[in-house]
């Protein structure tokens, strides 16, 4: 595809579509967005870079790099060649002392990011906010997002469309016909009632126990569901619920699938729940882990937010109920649920959980560093740790 013309403005919080020729494409995530990559950071290079097929050829053709390529992805369920990585768990093969030595021809996969591009019904385009780079002083990221865009054909684009609306499609009649079908618009606007009671205990407890235990009818408005929501009984004990959900992140044998987070020093943590202590890890290229922290996950309470880590803190929540991918994730959500809830109970259930993740996350990380709070700051911690993982959240759609 060459993208054409592009146009539009972008207001804070509100959606912007805007069309290259007839593929409609949303960019109002990066718009007004900068970024400059940090020396020595190399996150995105723990991340398996995947190769396009034009990619594979000239690596394959290439003997520098020829060796790197390997037929399968670590994660199942991406397709084609990859470059390997080192050790099981360890960084890209062509990382070294946190440089990468084939800059220049670099994968697009690398040269995309912090931008990924999500294909449902529409091409959209995120931000990968797990980069430390986001916001700082340098490149426009929306002038990056429509170079990556250039790198695919039109009809790639296309194809690309086509197979993701087969499954949007199904996914519609599914609802449909099971009566708990709701529409991308009153799901959003049920998102964004609800985004101010996500950041206070009693309102994201409520939202919480309504997702598990209330039985909204077939055909029931999300406006409805909403305010069943907020009269529901709260969780009886959220802190529980937020610690089991907490350790079960890390409750993983395999290392290279726990979560990530680079610090602000810009080491690679890692963390792991070993018999009842949340074991801290330090990666280092090679895949070798060193132990460097225990902590007992009963000792992290969810902190309480100052007014303006709430105002960031909601500010990234509005950001993922406007995702398309988040939409995806709630249709995933649901038809693993065989479409016995309505659909704004699913999408809502996704919300509060997800925000209870983000609050354990950022309070978790914020007692390590002896907070008791959660500033501004912190709650931007927590929104590094966190991301990279809610993009790879299951979807249906797919990121390409
Ligand atoms: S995560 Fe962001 S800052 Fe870090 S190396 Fe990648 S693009 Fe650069
Ligand atoms: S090819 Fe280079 S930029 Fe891409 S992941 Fe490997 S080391 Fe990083």
């Amino acid at each position: 595809m060459r993208t054409g013309t592009w146009s539009g403005s972008a207001k804070e919080g509100t959606q912007l579509a805007v069309r290259s020729d007839t593929l409609e494409t949303d960019l109002s995530e990066v718009m007004g967005r900068s970024y400059r990559c940090i020396d020595n950071c190399a996150l995105c290079c723990l991340c398996q870079p995947e190769l396009l097929p034009g990619e594979e050829s000239k690596f394959r053709a290439d003997p520098r790099l020829r060796d790197s390529v390997v037929e399968t992805h670590i994660s199942p369920e991406v397709r084609g060649a990859a470059i390997k990585l080192r050790g099981r768990h360890g960084a890209c093969h062509f990382l070294s002392g946190r440089r990468c030595m084939i800059y220049q021809d670099r994968p697009h996969f690398c040269r995309a990011f912090p931008v990924n591009i999500f294909v449902g019904w529409r091409i959209q385009v995120n931000a990968n906010l797990s980069c430390r780079g986001i916001g700082l002083d340098g490149e426009s990221l929306e002038d990056l997002a429509k170079s990556v865009l250039r790198d695919y054909t039109r009809r790639e684009l296309e194809q690309e469309l086509e197979s993701a609306r087969v499954v949007f499609d199904e996914f519609g009649r599914n609802v449909r016909r099971a009566k708990v079908s709701q529409s991308t618009s009153s799901l959003r606007e049920a998102g964004s009632v609800v985004i101010e009671d996500l950041a206070d205990e009693v309102g994201l407890s409520r939202v919480l126990a309504y997702a598990e235990h209330g039985r909204t009818r077939q055909n029931t408005s999300a406006r409805d569901i909403v305010r069943l929501a907020r009269r529901s009984d709260a969780a009886s004990d959220i802190e529980e619920l937020a610690i089991m959900d907490g350790t079960e992140l890390f409750d993983l044998e395999e290392l290279s699938l726990l979560p990530i987070y680079i610090d602000r020093r810009l080491n690679w943590n890692l963390y792991k729940l070993q018999g009842d202590a949340i074991v801290g890890y330090r990666l280092s290229e090679d895949g070798s882990v060193e132990e460097v922290s225990r902590t007992d996950p009963a000792s992290v309470h969810l902190m309480p937010m100052t007014a303006s880590g709430s105002k960031i803190f909601q500010d990234y929540m509005r950001t993922v109920n406007a995702r398309d991918c988040f939409l995806g994730h709630a249709a995933h959500l649901c038809d693993m649920e065989g479409y016995s809830y309505n659909l704004a109970q699913v999408y809502l259930g996704a919300l509060a959980n997800n925000a209870l993740d983000l609050w354990w996350r950022a309070s978790f990380l914020a007692s390590r560093a002896e907070s008791e709070r959660l500033d501004s700051a912190e709650v931007r911690e927590g929104i590094v740790f966190f991301d990279m993982d809610l993009l790879d959240l299951p979807t249906i759609g797919a990121f390409i």
